[in-house]
């Protein structure tokens, strides 16, 4: 049963979240308690994010700086079949065009097929970090819509150069990105909006947003998709608050607004316990009026949250 499938049988708003691949070097107990932690809450799937390679500077001796580029969090096809196979959950790595050709793309969409993975999330990715703007590797995609592109030759039989795939394999489905407080660099929420058209058009069966807080912002995007012909599902992502840290660089990071009423109540605290308390506390109201909306599926962002989104799901499933 493919994602889309898991969403439309519709018995109650589905349970989902977001996993990291494991730190390079760091093995992967710490990754599967977290999902041993959330399996008592049945998810319905889980996706795996893909992190580019970056350049990180290494003192050397006499004090210089040496280059090195490394990725710190390698391996997401391999993790995300290790989870299918582990926990027997259906899994959405997420495919990139950043960092990587078109080649290596469809390496990947090979090892996908060999691993019997067939639901992907697309995504443009993000930029590296050395980097003011986003460039693309090689002949590789610049926008999320250019891997749609690759994906659908590739489903239609063909490699990137055009040549035959003599066996072609089961075909690909897939969800993609959208951003309810728009992504940061569109020049405006109907231009992004135009792009998601353009995306379910080329067969993007469902989207998950950027996290918010706020979900009247979650209500007018959805209305705002709907009137502009979109029909596929759009799955809330939350991130329960659990930081102080967080009130500015969840902001700065994911360009999205804290509300008033929430940035109130966190600076009341006195420390990071109490802040997670006030994030459970906000999550699960929100998650409840989503679900008397219809939401169709909650996705939770898992980093720094585990503990949260257990607590939270608790009082929701
Ligand atoms: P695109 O759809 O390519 O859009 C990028 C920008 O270009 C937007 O402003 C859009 O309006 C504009 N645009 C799009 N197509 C065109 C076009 N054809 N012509 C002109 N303008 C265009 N990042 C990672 O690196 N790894 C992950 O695993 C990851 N997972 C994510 C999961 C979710 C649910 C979300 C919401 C984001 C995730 N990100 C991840 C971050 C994401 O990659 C960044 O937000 C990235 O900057 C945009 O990705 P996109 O797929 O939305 O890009």
């Amino acid at each position: 049963m493919n994602i889309i499938d898991i969403i439309n049988q519709k018995q109650g708003t589905a349970f989902s979240f977001e996993v990291l691949p494991p730190l390079k070097g760091t093995g992967t107990a710490s990754l599967f308690r977290t999902i041993e932690q959330l399996a008592e809450f049945s998810p319905r799937y889980i996706n795996i994010t893909t992190h580019r390679s970056e350049y990180v500077y290494n003192e050397v001796e006499g004090g210089l700086l040496q280059r090195q580029r490394i990725r710190r969090r390698p391996g997401t096809i391999a993790i995300a079949a290790s989870i299918q196979n582990l926990f027997g959950v259906p899994v959405v790595p997420h495919l990139v065009c950043s960092g990587n050709t078109r080649e290596d793309l469809e390496y990947m969409l090979l090892d996908l097929q060999f691993l019997d993975i067939s639901d992907v999330l697309v995504l443009r990715g993000d930029k590296a970090k050395e980097d003011a703007h986003f460039h693309p590797t090689g002949d590789g995609p610049s926008y999320a819509t250019e891997l749609i592109e690759q994906i659908n030759r590739f489903n239609e039989g063909f490699f990137h150069d055009g040549t035959p795939i003599k066996v072609p394999g089961p075909n690909f489905h897939f969800g993609v990105a959208c951003y309810p407080e728009k992504h940061e660099e569109a020049p405006n929420l109907q231009s992004d909006i135009a792009i998601l058209r353009r995306k379910q058009d080329m067969g993007a069966q469902y989207a998950v947003t950027q996290l918010f807080y706020d979900n009247e912002k979650y209500f007018q995007f959805v209305a705002q998709a709907r009137q502009a012909g979109i029909t596929i599902p759009i799955i809330p992502g939350i991130k329960p608050l659990a930081k102080r840290s967080q009130l500015t660089i969840v902001p700065k990071t994911f360009h999205c607004d804290l509300p008033e009423a929430l940035y109130r109540e966190a600076l009341k605290c006195k420390n990071d316990e109490e802040i997670k308390q006030v994030g459970i506390e906000w999550a699960v109201e929100q998650c409840r009026e989503l679900m008397r909306h219809d939401a169709p599926s909650l996705h939770f962002y898992t980093v720094s949250a585990v503990e949260s989104i257990k607590q939270i799901a608790k009082q929701l499933y």
